[in-house]
């Protein structure tokens, strides 16, 4: 018979069998003297403080107190992480409101890249994923650049009524608030928070010049972020900080590229070309044989391909592959959180490797 294991975090009794509920620890952790469940796992090296069905229980809620009202909805993404930052489901809650949507960072981006072809692809996105903004705008709220822009296009598209402004973690969504705040807020005004109906959350209001407000919802944890797979200490390795240097390489096929250990790129065939890569000045980039890759990651993952740190990577997703074939054109490979790869010449086949669960995909290069 089996002893029951007990997580050491929580005490709950551990089960290897059913990832999703309680008390799971893969397997091999068992072996361990001291086992920890997944839920204390990530709470530990994540600082996922919030229970995951809270969260998503408490963003439900957000979303239908924002759909009971009659308002415009600002939704803030991270430019460099479009699909991980976007909230599955507004669509379906916003009702006759208007969204305008706010892609932050801008400051990141290398001169050469067009924003009217961000902007371009932004709307193309929103509306596969059905969504359709009143409009799409870029901005550096750390830098404070077009935040002015953004407070009278908001002022503009409000009609007098009141805005809630909506974003999941990491986006940026306080400090473009912050920003906000100076620009919409008049000398005597007060900021004031008040509870979220049914959750134990606070948001904070600003009064607008009229009666109305402008209303900051709580950061909601979108699962499938990057961000989520690294440890807090490593965020700022793959979240530039500094404008980022397109670093150019001359592969030959049957060559591969790890950024850190969170992603790969597989050159599969098309003869010697160049790829550009628009990646955290921070994030190493590894240059190996295709051949050789699957036993690098296996010896180096954690070590000289990091982040992930050690301690992590029992809990690190397995790195899926996701195909594709260039026939025309300039493209961008899309690493959600992360960056881009741009192939800059057509006829080539390649395979992207991510995290199970972050995104990648393909667009038009943006240059
Ligand atoms: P929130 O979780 O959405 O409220 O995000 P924060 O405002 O806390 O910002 C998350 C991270 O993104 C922080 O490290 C910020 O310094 C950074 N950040 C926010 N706005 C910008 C921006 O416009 N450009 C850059 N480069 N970083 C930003």
């Amino acid at each position: 018979e089996q002893p029951e294991i007990i997580c050491i975090g929580c005490g709950v009794s551990v089960q290897s069998e059913r990832p999703n509920e309680l008390g799971y620890a893969p397997k091999s952790s068992l072996e361990k003297d001291q086992v920890i469940c997944q839920r204390c796992f990530r709470l530990k090296h994540y600082n996922e403080v919030q229970d995951v069905s809270l969260t998503d229980d408490d963003f439900l809620k957000i979303l239908n107190e924002v759909g009971r009202q009659d308002a415009l909805i600002v939704k803030i993404v991270d430019i460099f992480d479009f699909n991980g930052s976007w909230l599955p489901g507004l669509h379906r809650f916003v009702g006759g409101n208007d969204v305008l949507l706010i892609g932050n960072k801008v400051d990141l981006l290398p001169k050469s890249v067009k924003h009217n072809r961000l902007v371009n692809w932004m709307k193309d996105s929103s509306r596969e994923l059905g969504l359709k903004p009143i409009d799409v705008l870029l901005v550096s709220a750390s830098k404070g650049t077009y935040v002015r822009e953004a407070a009278q296009l908001i002022d503009e598209y409000r009609n007098g009524k009141d805005v809630y402004v909506v974003g999941c973690t990491n986006v940026g969504k306080s400090t473009f608030i912050n920003r906000l705040i100076k620009e919409v807020s008049g000398e005597g005004d007060i900021i004031t928070t008040s509870h979220f109906p049914g959750t134990t959350l606070d948001m904070i209001e600003i009064p607008l010049d009229d009666d109305k407000a402008l209303i900051d919802t709580p950061g909601i944890i979108n699962h499938h972020q990057m961000a989520h797979f690294v440890d807090k200490r490593d965020l700022k390795v793959i979240t530039p900080k500094k404008e980022i240097k397109p670093k150019i390489y001359q592969l030959n096929e049957g060559q591969t590229l790890f950024f850190g250990g969170l992603a790969r790129f597989d050159y599969v065939s098309g003869g010697r070309k160049s790829f550009t890569c628009y990646i955290s000045n921070e994030l190493e980039i590894h240059r190996t044989k295709l051949e050789n890759a699957d036993d690098l990651y296996k010896n180096h993952a954690g070590g000289m391909l990091a982040p992930p740190r050690p301690e992590q990577l029992e809990e690190f997703p397995a790195l899926q592959p996701h195909e594709f074939t260039i026939r025309e054109g300039k493209m961008d490979v899309v690493f959600s959180g992360l960056g881009w790869v741009t192939i800059n010449e057509p006829g080539v086949k390649v395979v992207a490797h991510v995290p199970k669960g972050v995104n990648v995909l393909l667009r038009k290069s943006l240059i």
